[in-house]
C-alpha cells in the first residue's frame, strides 16, 4: 500500500477545495503513514497506509470544525490542523492536507542547554518563558474546542526564532463530534508526560479529559522553564532509586509535601520563577498530582506566564541572562559563580535583539508592571532572534601606546647629576673591588647594596623637575 501512495497517486483530489494537489517530495515515513511535499505553497500531505473508516470520520469532524488560532493575525500556524481530505481516482479518501510547519526546531532543542547552545544559542529565558506562555494559549484554544492533545511531548512541539510553537500530530488527539457526541481517542501516550492515573491504563479503551492534558502541560512548563523534567533529583529514600515513571506515578519530586526526592546540584530551584508561577507548579505536581481539577488549567498558566514575563529584567552583566525581579537577583551570575555552569552564556545579539533590550528598558522605566503584563501578549512575536546565528564581530585589541621617555627637561641638573654620579661610581667600584677580594659573603652584600642604593640616588637626581 505504502508503494501505491509513492508510485501510483501523486495527483490527489482535494475535497472541497474543487483542486488537486499534486505530490512533490516525500518528507517523512512512519508506521501508518507518510508526508509529502504538495504543489501547494506551504502545505504538506499525509497520507495513510490503511486508513479505517473510523480514522477519515474523525478528520472530518475536525476540518469541519478547527479551533481559533490565537496566532492567527501574525500569520503564524499554531498547529498542522487537517485542512481537507485527499481523494485518489477511485473517490478513496488516503489522507489530508495541512499547513507546513517551517522553519521551525523540536522543543528539546531550545530547553535542553547543550542543544540550545548548538540550534539556538541566543534562546534565552524571557524566549522561554514566551514560548510557555504561547504553549498554554495554543493549549486553552484547543480546549476551547473540546479536543484533548492526549500525547503532549516534546517532539510534538515546534518553535520558531520568535518563540512562536506549532503544534504537530494533531490527528493522533482526541475528538469528540460536537453533534453526535461521537469520541475518536488518543490511543498513544508518552512516558515521562502520561499523568499518574493514567498510567498502566489501556488508553484505546478510554476517553481522556481535559484534566490529563493539564498535567502533560505542567511537565512541559517544567521542562521549559526549568531545563529538565520534575520528577527527579537526589533519592533520599531506603535502597536504590525507583525508576522516572515510579517516581513520577507516586509524586516524588523536590518540592512535594512527603517526598523522598531532594533537589540535586544542577536542580534549578522553584523560587527562581515568578510566585504564581511557583503556585502553579506546586498545584500541578502536589494537590493535582492524584486530583486532576486541582491542576493548573491553561488560561492559568498564562495568566502566572504573563505576569513572569512582564517580571523579568535583563542582567546588567551577560546579555543572554533575565532574571525574575520577585527573585531578587540574576540566579545566572550566581549560578555560574557556584557551578562554573553558564547555561544562558553570553551570545552576540542581532541589531534588533539590542533594540529589543533597549525598548524592553524603555517600557519598564515608561510603564507599571501590570499594563505591561496586557500588552506582553500583543508582542508575541517580540523579540526576535536572527535565523541564522552570527558569530560576534571580535574587535582587534588597540596597540597599547608605548610611554614615551623623555628626557628631564632640565639638562643641566641632569649633567650635573651624571657627572656627580660617574664620581661616586668610579670610587664605589674601586672599594666593591676591595671588598670582593676579601671573598667574604658580607663584602658581597654590601657591594650589591651599595650599587643598588647608587641606582636610585641616581634615578633621583635626574628625575626631571618642574620647571
Ligand atoms: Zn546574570
Amino acid at each position: 500500500m505504502a508503494q501505491a501512495i509513492g508510485t501510483t497517486a501523486k495527483i490527489l483530489t482535494c475535497v472541497g477545495q474543487g483542486r488537486s494537489v499534486e505530490l512533490t517530495t516525500r518528507l517523512a515515513t512512519s508506521g501508518e503513514g507518510e508526508v509529502w511535499h504538495t504543489n501547494w505553497d506551504g502545505y504538506v500531505a499525509k497520507l495513510y497506509f490503511n486508513p479505517s473508516p473510523d480514522r477519515i470520520r474523525k478528520l472530518e469532524v475536525m476540518i469541519a470544525n478547527p479551533p481559533t488560532d490565537p496566532n492567527a493575525a501574525i500569520n503564524h500556524p499554531s498547529f498542522a490542523w487537517p485542512q481537507a481530505l485527499l481523494q485518489d481516482a477511485s473517490g478513496r479518501s488516503l489522507g489530508f492536507v495541512m499547513p507546513e510547519i517551517a522553519n521551525s526546531v523540536e522543543l528539546i532543542d531550545v530547553y535542553n542547554p547543550q542543544r540550545r547552545r548548538a540550534v539556538l544559542p541566543g534562546f534565552n529565558w524571557l524566549y522561554l518563558h514566551v514560548a510557555a506562555m504561547n504553549i498554554a494559549s495554543i493549549t486553552q484554544a484547543i480546549h476551547a474546542r473540546g479536543y484533548v492533545l492526549g500525547d503532549i511531548k516534546p517532539q510534538n512541539i515546534l518553535v520558531n526564532n520568535q518563540a512562536l510553537p506549532s503544534v504537530i500530530d494533531t490527528d493522533s488527539f482526541q475528538v469528540r463530534n460536537p453533534q453526535t457526541g461521537e469520541v475518536f481517542r488518543c490511543p498513544v501516550g508518552s512516558e515521562g508526560f502520561t499523568p499518574p492515573e493514567l498510567l498502566g491504563q489501556d488508553l484505546a479503551a478510554m476517553d481522556q479529559t481535559e484534566g490529563h492534558d493539564r498535567f502533560r502541560l505542567g511537565i512541559i512548563m517544567h521542562l521549559l522553564l526549568f531545563g529538565d523534567q520534575p520528577f527527579k533529583g537526589v533519592w533520599t529514600g531506603w535502597g536504590d532509586p525507583p525508576d522516572p515513571n515510579q517516581l513520577l506515578s507516586q509524586g516524588h519530586w523536590p518540592y512535594g509535601m512527603t517526598t523522598l526526592i531532594q533537589p540535586g546540584p544542577l536542580t534549578i530551584p522553584l523560587e527562581t520563577v515568578h510566585p504564581e508561577l511557583q503556585q502553579c507548579f506546586l498545584r500541578c505536581f502536589n494537590q493535582g498530582h492524584r486530583d486532576a481539577s486541582l491542576r493548573p488549567t491553561p488560561g492559568e498558566w498564562l495568566q502566572a506566564l504573563k505576569l513572569a514575563v512582564a517580571d523579568l529584567k535583563a542582567c546588567g552583566k551577560v546579555n543572554c541572562h533575565y532574571y525574575s525581579q520577585s527573585y531578587g537577583r540574576c540566579y545566572w551570575c550566581d549560578r555560574k559563580k557556584a557551578l562554573g555552569i553558564d547555561v544562558f552564556p553570553k551570545a552576540s545579539l542581532s541589531a534588533a535583539q539590542r533594540r529589543a533590550r533597549y525598548q524592553d528598558t524603555l517600557d519598564r522605566l515608561l510603564q507599571p508592571a501590570s499594563q505591561l503584563a496586557q500588552t506582553v501578549t500583543q508582542r508575541l512575536d517580540w523579540p526576535r532572534l536572527p535565523s541564522t546565528p552570527t558569530w560576534p564581530q571580535i574587535p582587534l585589541p588597540q596597540r597599547p601606546q608605548m610611554p614615551s621617555l623623555t628626557l628631564p627637561k632640565a639638562w643641566k641638573q641632569y649633567a650635573i647629576a651624571t657627572s656627580l654620579l660617574s664620581g661616586v661610581a668610579i670610587a664605589s667600584l674601586a672599594i666593591i673591588k676591595v671588598l670582593m677580594a676579601q671573598q667574604n659573603t658580607e663584602s658581597m652584600v654590601f657591594g650589591t647594596v651599595l650599587f643598588i642604593g647608587l641606582l636610585v640616588v641616581w634615578a633621583q637626581l635626574a628625575k626631571p623637575t618642574s620647571s
